[in-house]
């Protein structure tokens, strides 16, 4: 677990190169220049490649996401300081970090039990206290909703039901969404307890929001 300032180095490169693609949110580049993301991909000899702005394998077939795309979906939420955050698809803990950083309070759930066992242990080695819960994201929290905002990590099908149900009136969800290789990434805003604008933001490829075990 060793970080140098070469990995340092790296990180501001990579913050400027998500800052060229269009981010503009100061928090978000500070974010992405302090965090370690090669601690977060448990693979060593894919640490060299942590500062390239892709996606990279972490285990049970499924990725840490590409750092523009993050970044894009962060800056989708418009995050007030202390908002309650679920993210769906915690996978490698980077994008929860990332909304650590920017100072938000994170509840977030993870299906595949190595991804989330790996990242309960990781998240606090760097300091980064939150709760993650082993469930199912199609259902959301409703133990802890109602929730300021709601980020989905995964491609899922169609916008779940309960995700809408447990986000505040005022709310925002990003979610990309199609049953394809390609999702349409979404910004749903809640406008009243059954009143939603949804904006699209373009393509995206994520790997899909997989439904419960033994069910399709
Ligand atoms: N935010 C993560 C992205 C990981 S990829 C990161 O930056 O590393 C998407 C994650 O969603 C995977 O870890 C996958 O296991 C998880 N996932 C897929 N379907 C899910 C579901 N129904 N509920 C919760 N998590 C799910």
């Amino acid at each position: 677990m060793t970080d140098t300032y070469r990995h340092k180095g790296l990180r501001k490169k990579l913050a400027e190169v998500v800052a060229k693609k269009g981010i503009e949110n100061p928090e978000i580049l500070t974010a992405i220049e302090t965090i370690p993301r090669h601690l977060f991909i448990p693979d060593n000899a894919l640490h060299k490649y942590a500062y390239e702005d892709k996606p990279f394998p972490i285990g049970a077939g499924q990725t840490i996401s590409q750092p523009y795309t993050v970044a894009f979906q962060t800056e989708l939420l418009e995050l007030k300081p202390r908002e309650k955050v679920l993210e769906i698809g915690t996978g490698s803990g980077y994008q929860t970090a990332v909304l650590l950083e920017i100072g938000v309070k994170v509840f977030s759930i993870e299906r595949q039990k190595v991804l989330f066992d790996r990242t309960k242990e990781l998240l606090p080695q760097l300091g980064y206290n939150t709760k993650l819960f082993y469930g199912d994201g199609y259902k959301g929290l409703p133990t802890f909703a109602p929730f300021d905002k709601i980020i989905v990590t995964a491609g899922a099908p169609y916008v779940p039901e309960d995700l809408l149900s447990q986000l505040k009136v005022g709310g925002i969800l990003v979610i990309p969404v199609d049953e394809g290789e390609n999702q349409r990434m979404k910004k749903i805003v809640k406008l009243a307890s059954n009143k939603f604008e949804t904006e699209d933001l373009g393509l995206f490829r994520f790997v899909p929001l997989l439904k419960e075990k033994g069910r399709d």
